[in-house]
């Protein structure tokens, strides 16, 4: 039955969609194209779009038409009923933050941005340090606009990951912490260390070419898509227009491979995100736990398989002939599966990222907590790494500045990436018991089978279900830690 009061609120929640869409575009460009002087220029325009985007989100037209549907009693879990809920919370969210506050903001994480990219370039905290003190001040005024005021940190959770806080993340993270290192350690003794500097002269358009190839077998649709290149690989745009990012390196050509594969599983989930709902919360990712999850099992359990390289190993070899010639096949899947510590996240290895992820998530406690100040954060991101890695960084560019994240006052943001892996673990296991022989597809070249399973059990619900029932409801159980640690004993252990 037609109901124009819905349907009115459907038309302007994609209105506002499209005002986000571009300001994500301007974000991609101002990492892919910018040049070096114009960003005070990029500052204003999104300064100005991101007012524009938070007066048709804060419209009291929405309130108004929120509070006729809110008065019906949609049945709960109706589609209906989920467009509402998330459309009140998101109105709320954009009607309780002035807009003075939105567009000091929007300059304030633009300015960061600029002045971390200088500063790890130069390994000089002191020069991004007032930055990140005035976003963690912006961070916990925008808890206090939100009722969130005593509980900052989990404000900043909760908007990456709608209805998850430190008292559900705290013990999974607990059990990481005591199971984790010393498996860890038993990974690293039971295998041989790689040859550094194995992979030297892989030229920059042939790595291109490789991972086109790549992202086509698993399904990226270039028709709504590219690949670029940033200095911080990123997944940005929507699922009408996926803007990827990676960065070349001649000498490890792993890093943009696995990068992009990482990406893509990113992109997949949103091109699998059900086309006429999208700008409604139908058709929107449920958060970033379950969209690393997509990206974590792409890279992971199936980018790193031996499967997948018995069917790609060829067509790198086509692409690198003499590079590869002096490496054979168990070394490169060696390397590919190489597990070492180091001081790099997004460097790190499937087994020790996760000891990155848990630092991290110590110190945005201890900041948002007030037992951190950000003059003693270097230190402390020390003396966890060399705690839970056993590794001093050598600067602070390889330490504390390394991650683009705080610049933009993306706090709560990190644990996502190891709860995503802990949800990957658990949705592969489930996949290969309703998928039998899913790992021989990947042999042959074929990946469909999976991505049709992820887009049934996870992609085209878009949030109709929330994080913790979208892992029961597509896994048959709560998250738990034992299918991550399953399935990192099982691949390094089970053969060592
Ligand atoms: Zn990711």
């Amino acid at each position: 039955m037609p109901d124009p009061t819905y349907d009115q609120l459907i038309a302007r929640l994609k209105r506002i969609d499209v005002f986000r869409s571009i300001l994500g575009i301007l974000h991609w460009d101002e990492q892919v194209n910018l040049p070096p002087d114009s960003a005070d220029r990029r500052a204003q325009q999104l300064q100005e779009l991101a007012s524009v985007h938070h007066a048709a989100a804060a419209d009291p037209e929405i309130g108004r038409l929120l509070s006729v549907l809110e008065s019906r009693d949609l049945p709960p879990g109706s589609d209906a009923d989920v467009v509402v809920r998330h459309a009140r919370r998101d109105f709320d969210r954009a009607s309780r933050l002035p807009e003075d506050f939105v567009r000091e903001k929007a300059a304030l994480d633009s300015a960061a941005f600029h002045a971390w990219a200088r500063a790890r370039k130069n390994s000089d905290f002191p020069a991004f340090a007032p930055f990140l003190e005035r976003q963690i001040v912006m961070a916990r005024r925008e808890a206090e606009f939100m009722g969130w005021g005593d509980r900052p940190y989990d404000y900043s959770i909760d908007l990456h990951d709608p209805g998850l806080d430190t008292a559900f993340i705290a013990p999974l993270f607990a059990s990481l912490r005591r199971e984790l290192p010393p498996l860890a350690r038993r990974i690293a003794a039971s295998r041989p260390a790689t040859a550094p500097n194995m992979f030297r002269g892989f030229s920059i358009p042939a790595q291109r070419e490789f991972i086109r190839e790549a992202l086509d077998r698993v399904g990226f649709n270039w028709n709504r898509g590219r690949l670029d290149t940033s200095l911080h690989p990123f997944c940005g745009g929507d699922a009408l227009d996926t803007r990827l990012t990676t960065r070349f390196d001649e000498n490890n050509p792993l890093d943009a491979i696995f990068s992009s594969i990482h990406e893509a599983g990113h992109a997949l989930y949103e091109q699998g995100l059900p086309e006429t709902d999208i700008g409604t919360p139908l058709g929107e990712a449920v958060g970033m736990a379950i969209h690393e999850s997509q990206s974590r099992l792409w890279e992971n359990q199936v980018g790193r398989s031996p499967q997948f390289w018995a069917f790609f190993e060829p067509r790198l070899r086509f692409h690198f002939g003499p590079q590869l010639t002096p490496i054979s096949s168990a070394e490169l899947l060696a390397a590919i599966n190489d597990v070492r510590p180091g001081p790099i996240r997004v460097d790190a290895d499937e087994v020790t990222y996760n000891l990155h992820i848990l630092m991290r998530f110590d110190l945005e406690m201890a900041l948002f907590e007030g037992r951190l100040s950000v003059a003693d954060l270097p230190c402390e991101w020390n003396r966890l790494s060399e705690d839970l890695l056993g590794i001093t960084p050598a600067d602070d560019a390889h330490g504390v500045l390394q991650d683009v994240h705080w610049s933009s006052g993306s706090f709560g943001y990190f644990p996502s990436y190891a709860l995503g892996n802990m949800i990957a673990a658990q949705l592969w296991y489930h996949a290969l018991c309703e998928l039998p022989g899913l790992p021989e597809d990947f042999a042959r070249g074929q990946f469909s089978r999976l991505l049709a399973w992820l887009r049934d059990k996870v992609h085209r619900r878009g949030k109709r279900l929330d994080t913790q029932e979208l892992i029961v409801a597509a896994t048959g159980q709560p998250l738990g830690t034992s299918a991550l640690l399953r399935h990192l004993s099982e691949r390094y252990l089970t053969n060592a």
